[in-house]
Order: C-alpha cells, then sequence, then structure tokens
C-alpha cells in the first residue's frame, strides 16, 4: 500500500491526537500511526488510571469515614484485582471514544511502528505512506535514576501493570519526582492507611494481607 495524505502524525498519545484532529477539522487529510494502544500514555499509564487509583482510594477512604456520621458503611477489604478490572474497562472505553472521533473526523488510524524512510516517508510494516507534513509524536520512556536500591523499584508504568498490590510503597526523595509519581504514592498510602486502621495489627488476617489487600 502506498497512501498519500497532507499531514501524519507518529504517535496517537495526547499530542498525536490532538494534531490530527485539529488539522483534520480545517480540511486537512489526515493520517495517524499508533505502534500501542490509542490514547498512548495518558490514556493507558499515566493520567487517566493515576486519577482513577485516586478516586478509587478516595472513595475508600469516604465510605470508612461514614460512621462518624451515623451511617454504617465500611470496606473489609479492597479486591485489587477487581479494581484493575474496573479501571482496564474503562480504558477501554475511553479507546473506543477516540477511535469514533478520529472516523467522524476522517483521520486514518494505521496500527504500527512507523518509521522514516525519506523525509516525506514513514513506512508501517511493508507499507509506505506519504505526507507533505509529519509530525514526530512519540513521547518519551520512563528512566529509573542510578540510585542504591533501584533494583527494588517500578516505576509507573510497572504501578500500573500491578496485578497483586503491594503492602507497602516508599518514594526517594528526589528533586525529580514529578507531581503524577507523589500522587501515585499519596494514592497508594490512603489505600494502605485504611487497611492498617481497619485490620490492625493484631487482626487474626494480618499475615496474609499482602496477598488480598494494598
Ligand atoms: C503516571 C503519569 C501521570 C500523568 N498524569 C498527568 C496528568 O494528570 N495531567 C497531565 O496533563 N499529564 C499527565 N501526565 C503526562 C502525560 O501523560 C504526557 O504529557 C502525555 O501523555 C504526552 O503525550 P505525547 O503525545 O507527547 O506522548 P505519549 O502519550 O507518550 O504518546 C506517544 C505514543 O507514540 C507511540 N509511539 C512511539 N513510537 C512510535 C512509532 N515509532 N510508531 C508509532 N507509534 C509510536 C507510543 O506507543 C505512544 O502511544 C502523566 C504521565 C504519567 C507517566
Amino acid at each position: 500500500m502506498h497512501k498519500k495524505f497532507d499531514l501524519i502524525a507518529i504517535g496517537g498519545g495526547s499530542g498525536g491526537i490532538a494534531t490530527v484532529n485539529k488539522a483534520a477539522h480545517f480540511g486537512a487529510k489526515c493520517a495517524l500511526i499508533e505502534a500501542s494502544a490509542i490514547g498512548g500514555t495518558c490514556v493507558n499509564v499515566g493520567c487517566v488510571p493515576k486519577k482513577l487509583t485516586w478516586l478509587a482510594s478516595a472513595q475508600a477512604m469516604l465510605l470508612n469515614e461514614s460512621e462518624a456520621f451515623g451511617l454504617r458503611a465500611k470496606i473489609s477489604a479492597i479486591d485489587w484485582p477487581y479494581f484493575v478490572q474496573k479501571r482496564q474497562a474503562y480504558i477501554e472505553r475511553l479507546h473506543q471514544g477516540y477511535i469514533n472521533k478520529l472516523n467522524s473526523n476522517g483521520v486514518t488510524l494505521i496500527k504500527g511502528s512507523g518509521s522514516f524512510v525519506s523525509p516525506s516517508q514513514v513506512k508501517v510494516g511493508d507499507d509506505i505512506f506519504e505526507a507533505k507534513h509529519i509530525i514526530i509524536a512519540t513521547g518519551g520512556k520512563p528512566a529509573l535514576p542510578d540510585i542504591p536500591g533501584k533494583e527494588h523499584a517500578i516505576d509507573s508504568d510497572g504501578f500500573f501493570a500491578l496485578q497483586t498490590s503491594r503492602n507497602r510503597l516508599g518514594t526517594p526523595n528526589l528533586e525529580a519526582s514529578t507531581k503524577a509519581s507523589t500522587s501515585l504514592v499519596q494514592a497508594k498510602q490512603k489505600f494502605s492507611k485504611m487497611v492498617q486502621q481497619d485490620m490492625g495489627d493484631g487482626h487474626p488476617f494480618a499475615d496474609n494481607r499482602t496477598a488480598a489487600l494494598p
């Protein structure tokens, strides 16, 4: 296949999607090349799962504090795999929303990894796509700083891939720590605090709680 467009964006994250949707509004014939899940970092392993984790932890705290208002509601356990499943289902609904929007704007979505073969041509698999304007919107990758104990650390991609919860979470006090990573730690600590308050050290299940609870 050899197809011509006015504009191609390589990378279907926040930057690439916004660019092609806007350009399509102005009448440009656009294509978006995405190697992985549509929505990029923000939707799949960034803003969205972070906020859902934060909201879930805030919800849990509120419910556990409801006794003070005379409401008998309490969470005794957090089902982490179920929470992860619900979070992922939300993300998949967003995927569909983005795809619908691209379709309604007439943007061609090309699945695969794009690489330049000339200044105006991008190859995806065996196909070549051509455009006068090509935007590189391929985002970035997390990197762990070279500090003692880094072999015990995970980045935010690792956090969102957790299928079982961890009982304890720490964050190195780095000036480079981002707002995003701090809020993730706060969300996790809210979950953990709630569990500690609820279970107490002397609880018969206290030794097992790592498996079932954050
Ligand atoms: C944990 C976390 C929380 C965050 N929270 C917030 C927040 O609350 N608010 C906020 O504003 N920002 C937040 N951010 C930042 C936000 O996610 C990024 O600023 C944003 O995603 C950058 O968009 P982008 O389009 O530049 O790159 P990305 O979203 O990373 O998209 C790049 C895309 O390009 C694709 N790609 C790469 N190479 C190729 C190739 N060769 N061919 C085809 N596709 C390719 C990748 O698969 C990816 O989908 C957060 C980030 C993280 C990590």
